[in-house]
């Protein structure tokens, strides 16, 4: 109780004090003034949790993608709609059995999540946002879980999904290293891509790009700055509408209706991914 008084003190003391000019520019948490997160939480207390990985990305692409990704469209959301954005995690329980790949413990990744939200409560957040750049399903569905079970004990509305969930009105469904992550690499990091690696990807059989660590489309042949920037702007868009969402009196079932739909379709995406694995591998 005293911490919250206490905390109710900063809050008015920072509000009282603070010239609104970096509300809407500086958005990285670890970048701010106690004075700056204060005014935060008293004007929209919504924070945005970015996820990845180090995970192999074929030749062409960084290892760390997922978390660059989830970190850079989270900051692009939070200037366009409120917020700060937490660093992002370079950590993850599951990954591509390639080299480079980074693994821990399930453990010790659900005990990050979990302390990351009641810390976030504790300092008088109300609304979360977290985006996993990485994908594993066991991943997505561990999330969820634990964006649930916090919600039920806590006074914080919590969506945990895929950057995807966002932009289902282009079909985009999520891939590794292959049309469209390539194409939110060459929008956001074009500095990062290596061309003369993405030039040598001239197959089109895709056994031969999943050996090389390429799930999806040929990027040497799909991929496209303007389709990272029409992405991107999907996922901005339809994300500052959920964050309003979240803080509204109904935010907890904003949360879990997104949870339901992008569960449910991503895991049909994902069943019939395999299907047609399976297909190809009986010839069919
Ligand atoms: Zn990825």
């Amino acid at each position: 109780m005293r911490d919250r008084e206490q905390n109710g003190s900063y809050i008015r003391k920072a509000t009282d004090c603070f010239t609104g000019v970096t509300s809407m520019n500086k958005v990285q948490f670890e970048q701010m003034r106690p004075g700056e997160l204060e005014a935060i939480v008293a004007e929209k207390p919504l924070a945005w949790m970015p996820l990845g990985t180090l995970e192999w990305h074929g030749r062409h692409l960084p290892v760390g993608l997922d978390a660059i990704k989830a970190h850079d469209i989270c900051v692009r959301a939070a200037r366009a709609g409120g917020g700060a954005v937490l660093p992002p995690t370079y950590f993850s329980p599951w990954g591509m059995s390639f080299p480079w790949t980074f693994k821990y413990s399930a453990l010790s990744f659900t005990q990050y999540i979990n302390g990351t939200f009641r810390n976030l409560h504790k300092y008088g957040f109300r609304a979360v946002i977290l985006i996993t750049g990485h994908y594993p399903e066991m991943q997505v569905a561990l999330l969820m879980a634990l964006a649930e079970s916090f919600m039920a004990t806590h006074n914080m509305s919590v969506a945990a999904v895929p950057e995807f969930a966002f932009c289902g009105d282009i079909d985009y469904f999520g891939d590794h290293a292959a049309k469209w992550e390539t194409s939110f690499m060459k929008a956001l990091r074009p500095d990062l891509v290596g061309e003369d690696n993405l030039a040598d990807l001239h197959d089109d059989n895709w056994l031969d790009l999943f050996r090389k660590g390429v799930r999806g489309e040929n990027p040497a042949k799909h991929a496209s700055t303007e389709l990272g920037d029409e992405v991107i702007e999907l996922f901005v868009r339809n994300c500052v509408e959920l964050a309003d969402a979240l803080l509204g009196p109904d935010g907890k079932d904003a949360a879990r209706r997104l949870h339901r739909e992008a569960a449910s379709s991503f895991f049909s995406h994902y069943a019939n991914k395999v299907k047609d694995v399976i297909k190809r591998n009986a010839g069919l």
